[in-house]
């Protein structure tokens, strides 16, 4: 039977003992020759969607994807598990590609890796009509959409597969999961009739960290990389170049592995940084936003931020790149007030147009809200993309060591009923003014100086009003309309708030820091001298053969070793991520790093 087909080849090739969630439903309505279109977050387990579907069904399974260097990683993976991949590409000479294609009508691959604009060719899809194809799998497929910023327009002309080869089953999978653009893949690549798994967008193993800190940010970062990330890769996070080389630089001087990544560097160089990021263990990259995309390293195990993002999505795409292998992982962030400034006088400086300027301001004042909460940040967060959490998640600073806190509860009264009484359609800065009771020309065409709420708000300054603002926006009592010019409107949230059976609370600005306790999110001790022997030799097996570290063995695997300490190869194919190549291949090297460590 298929199903326990499924389940052995989990086991016996990929080393997992279990699905992530969804998996199991997605593969098997595939393998049962069924049409998918997934939507799952970065590091949810998409790859595993078709290709263990494209073991379990008879043929090769094709896999359209954009990026070259994805392709070649993805082989790279599953050649170490015994897997028959290959891609075609124009990085392969006429030679390689030829005996590829060979390799393809003779029935030799388990799965084929092609670029789009590739697999359109009349030649390529001569050869597919003489192949036994199991499966069409179409990664990236937000590629398709041409709102996006990663639009291909051969994406466009993949619709042609369903043409060619109804019968067929197709997947097309996404990390990009808002409506329209989910809408309009399934349009343009004619899976309207497929089924849809949308999962959440929740990332439970990435601990959300954020405080403000004006100076001083760098020395918490050292600390915060020594203290829980010592030898880990991690990705650093600057607004502008200048501050990528100082830190890079600095780094370097304190003993660890930085190197710099930016737009001003010459191809080579960031070449280079992105390459021993891939290769080494323990390699930190200071960046700017050019850092990330298309890098597909799973044991990144922190993302942290020296400056504020810009907004709520950059955010959480940046510190998605952390813990994809599933692994505890955190997203660390400090920053100050002046970052908001110099962001938005970037806006103000750019030439976009008005309304774009305005939906821009709001996102960076949500983003700034998020910053700024005392309560569960995933709650936040997962609420801001529509996919809410009911509980507090347990596993972010706020939940962990809950700040102090003021009571702002009569505050957030009246902002909400100033909100109200205006009609709904002011921004802050005007609302602020007539809690201030400002007398402004504005004010008195619009006859709110005769309001209630006029000059109630005195008691506060224009920056506590905006931090009160900020968090009823975080929070969901208030929202931006961003057609009416930004103008707040209020939810039905308000009425418990407004009626008194809900408080508000504030964090209070503490000038210093205070330094709570440790609370370590790593995987392993880095200081167990077995987990370092074991990655050491780690180390030499992925120089030999020229692949990442991570691609031998990842390290929650390694983890698994040190604790577990298995003695017999029969012990080591029990372990999480190794399978019965791995198992034969690494086996026992590894074991013999365990037996020479009890010695
Ligand atoms: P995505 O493409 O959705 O970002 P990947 O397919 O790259 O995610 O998978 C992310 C990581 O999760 C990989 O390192 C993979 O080995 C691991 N993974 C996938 N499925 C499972 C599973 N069922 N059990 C354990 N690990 C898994
Ligand atoms: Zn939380």
């Amino acid at each position: 039977m298929a199903e326990a087909r499924t389940q052995e080849l989990l086991r016996s090739v990929f080393g997992h003992d279990s699905f992530r969630p969804h998996q199991e439903e997605i593969v098997s309505h595939f393998v049962s020759g069924g049409d998918a279109l997934v939507i799952m977050p970065t590091g949810g387990g998409k790859s595993l969607c078709y290709q263990l579907p494209a073991l379990v069904r008879d043929g090769v399974g094709i896999v359209v994807s954009p990026l070259i260097a994805l392709m070649h990683d993805q082989v790279v993976a599953l050649r170490q598990l015994g897997v028959r991949a290959e891609y075609l590409n124009s990085s392969l000479s006429t030679e390689e590609a030829r005996r590829v294609e060979n390799a393809l009508i003779a029935g030799e691959l388990d799965l084929l890796y092609v670029a789009p604009e590739r697999l359109l060719t009349d030649r390529f899809l001569a050869q597919l009509d003489r192949a036994h194809i199991a499966l069409f799998a179409i990664d990236e497929a937000h590629c398709v959409s041409q709102w996006g910023h990663d639009f291909r327009p051969e994406y466009v002309q993949l619709s042609v597969l369903h043409e060619r080869y109804p019968a067929i089953p197709r997947i097309a999978l996404t990390a990009t999961a808002d409506a329209p653009t989910r809408a309009e893949i399934a349009q343009r690549l004619q899976l309207e009739n497929a089924r849809h798994f949308v999962t959440g967008f929740d990332r439970p193993n990435i601990r959300y960290h954020v405080r403000m800190e004006a100076s001083g940010a760098r020395e918490a970062l050292l600390r915060f990389i020594r203290e829980q990330h010592a030898g880990e890769a991690g990705i650093v996070y600057c607004l502008l170049r200048k501050r990528v080389d100082v830190v890079a630089a600095w780094l370097n001087t304190q003993g660890l592995t930085a190197l710099p990544y930016h737009a001003g560097m010459d191809a080579k160089a960031r070449r280079r940084t992105q390459e021993r990021f891939l290769m080494e263990d323990g390699v930190i990259v200071v960046a700017t936003i050019a850092f990330g995309m298309g890098i597909d390293k799973p044991d990144v195990r922190f993302v942290a931020h020296l400056n504020l993002p810009k907004s709520l999505e950059a955010y959480y795409q940046e510190t998605g790149r952390a813990g994809r292998d599933g692994a505890p992982a955190d997203a660390w962030m400090r920053y100050s007030l002046s970052d908001a400034i110099q962001l938005r006088r970037m806006l103000d400086e750019s030439d976009a147009d008005e309304a774009h300027q305005r939906i821009e301001r709001q996102k960076l004042d949500a983003m700034l809200g998020y910053c700024e909460l005392t309560t569960c940040r995933r709650q936040s967060l997962l609420g801001y993309f529509g996919d809410p959490l009911p509980e507090p998640c347990g596993n972010c600073d706020n939940c962990l060591q809950p700040p102090e806190t003021w009571d702002a509860t009569t505050a957030a009264q009246k902002a909400l009923s100033c909100v109200h009484r205006t009609g709904q359609r002011f921004g802050v800065n005007y609302l602020i003014d007539v809690l201030l009771g400002k007398d402004s020309e504005r004010i008195q065409n619009f006859g709110h100086h005769a309001l209630s709420t006029f000059g109630i708000g005195q008691d506060l300054s224009v920056n506590d009003w905006r931090a009160v603002f900020r968090q009823l926006v975080a929070r969901g009592y208030l929202v931006a309309d961003h057609d009416n010019f930004g103008g707040l409107r209020m939810t039905s949230a308000c009425r418990a708030l407004l009626r008194g059976e809900e408080t508000l609370h504030l964090a209070k600005q503490v000038a210093q820091p205070k330094r709570g306790k440790k609370i370590r999110a790593s995987i392993a001790a880095s200081d167990d001298p077995l987990f370092e022997a074991l990655r050491s030799r780690r180390r030499e097996l992925a120089q030999q053969q020229g692949v990442p570290p991570y691609v031998v063995f990842h390290d929650s695997t390694l983890a698994a070793m040190a604790a577990m300490r298995p003695q017999t190869l029969g012990e080591f194919g029990e372990l999480p991520g190794v399978g019965e190549r791995k198992l034969q291949t690494y086996g026992a090297a590894f074991l013999e790093v365990i037996r020479e460590s009890a010695g």
